[in-house]
């Protein structure tokens, strides 16, 4: 596995129990993973020859992120190795304007969407300091134009590198259209969704061919960061939640994903819309870890050697996940007894990762028969363990 963050650690515990021997590409030895797997090797993933000399004597290679360029995929793909998700799949997780291109050509449902000229991709500094260049005007008279169509206020997205929000901005004005051009990032434009929530939907699917799908879960954001999944998603109409499923399943086979692939949507009341597509490991999937027959990592790993898929169905009939967010504070242990032992049947999973304000640095999981009382106790958790708050 390229990338030695959280889910390359958690993609270790499911290692263990299948008898698979993981290997990570770390950057440093201190990484989340690094620190816990025995064969971490260190190098650059954005260097071909490091890639080249961490994939020998691999019978599979996949990532715990996107960010391995495209041309190095293909090349390992060259070398003769399984490189699962291969390149042509990974690149719509990778390229949201790929992404909507190929979404729309076949039928899946997405916002309205357009490219937006300006920023590196046409070889354009477009400093801030510099002003708007000559395509950065062109651009805000593109976003004008399609505003003009579908309303404001539009979404510009960075084509490439954007996540957790980063790399979203809700435009209201042109001017703001400008100033987010400003940034010098290929960028694209898609109206706003006024969404009622957003699910997410985790499909599988081996280089057999066979697809699995977990149930549709709700995933809740603050400040374009998941913070909580439910699963499943509450009060959904199951032929809605059968929709769902099935528009994964069609892009995993579309695209010919390898390993898991996560579809973020939005739930309307005009029905559903693909949002993001990542093929990796996913936070709207680590409630399986407790919460499902087959935890996602476990579904990787099935998936990327070819082996046959894991029952996804849920252990429980309601599973909440709320992730553990650093605060100011950074000994979390000091209270770790407490929602032990407030909560016997809270699951723990911390990231061994420094607390930093905004972090992803672990996960709580609560499972049980009542949505509300579930929530309460899945939050109760984190809120108290990051901020010491009583909830
Ligand atoms: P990232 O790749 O950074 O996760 P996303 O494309 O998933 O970016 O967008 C982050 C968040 O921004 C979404 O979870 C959603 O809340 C909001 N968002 C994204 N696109 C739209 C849209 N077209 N309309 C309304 N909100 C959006």
């Amino acid at each position: 596995m390229v990338g030695a963050g959280q889910l390359a650690r958690m993609t270790q515990q499911s290692a263990i129990a299948l008898g698979v021997e993981l290997r990570v590409l770390a950057n440093t030895s201190d990484e989340s993973a690094a620190r816990v797997i025995v064969d971490t090797r260190l190098g650059d993933y954005r260097e071909l020859a490091d890639l080249r000399e961490f994939a020998t004597g691999c019978h599979a290679i996949t990532f715990d992120h996107e960010h391995v360029p495209t041309e190095h995929i293909r090349a390992l793909a060259a070398d003769g190795y399984a490189v699962r998700p291969g390149a042509d799949a990974l690149v719509h997780a990778q390229d949201k304007a790929v992404m909507r291109e190929r979404l729309t050509s076949f039928g899946a449902p997405c916002p309205a969407w357009t490219r937006v000229s300006g920023g590196a991709a046409d070889g354009v500094s477009a400093s801030a300091a510099e002003g708007v260049s000559a395509s950065g005007a062109e651009g805000v008279k593109e976003v004008s134009a399609f505003a003009a169509e579908h309303g404001w206020p539009v979404v510009l997205k960075a084509i490439r590198g954007g996540y957790d929000g980063r790399g979203v901005w809700v435009c209201r004005t042109p001017a703001e259209v400008e100033e987010a051009l400003s940034g010098g990032v290929p960028l694209m434009a898609e109206a706003f969704v006024p969404f009622e929530r957003e699910l997410a939907v985790l499909v599988a699917r081996s280089p057999h061919g066979q697809g699995v799908s977990y149930p549709v879960v709700e995933t809740v954001q603050q400040d374009g960061i998941c913070v909580e999944v439910l699963a499943p998603a509450p009060g959904l109409d199951p032929e809605e939640a059968a929709e769902a499923q099935r528009i994964a399943l069609q892009i995993a086979h579309e695209l010919g994903v390898t390993g898991l692939l996560a579809v973020e949507m939005f739930q309307t009341a005009d029905g559903l819309l693909v949002n993001e597509l990542a093929m990796r490991p996913h936070n709207s999937g680590h409630w399986t870890i407790d919460g499902s027959r087959t935890s996602q990592f476990e579904q990787h790993l099935r998936a990327v050697l070819d082996l046959p898929l894991g029952s996804p169905s849920m252990s429980a009939p309601v599973v909440v996940m709320a992730n553990l967010l650093g605060g100011d504070d950074p000994d979390l242990f000091k209270r770790y007894e407490h929602v032990m032992a407030h909560d016997p049947g809270i699951k723990l999973h911390f990231y061994g990762k420094e607390v930093r304000p905004g972090r992803k640095i672990g996960h709580v999981t609560a499972v049980g028969d009542d949505l509300e009382t579930v929530r309460a106790r899945a939050r109760h958790a984190a809120v108290y363990l990051t901020t010491g708050e009583y909830t």
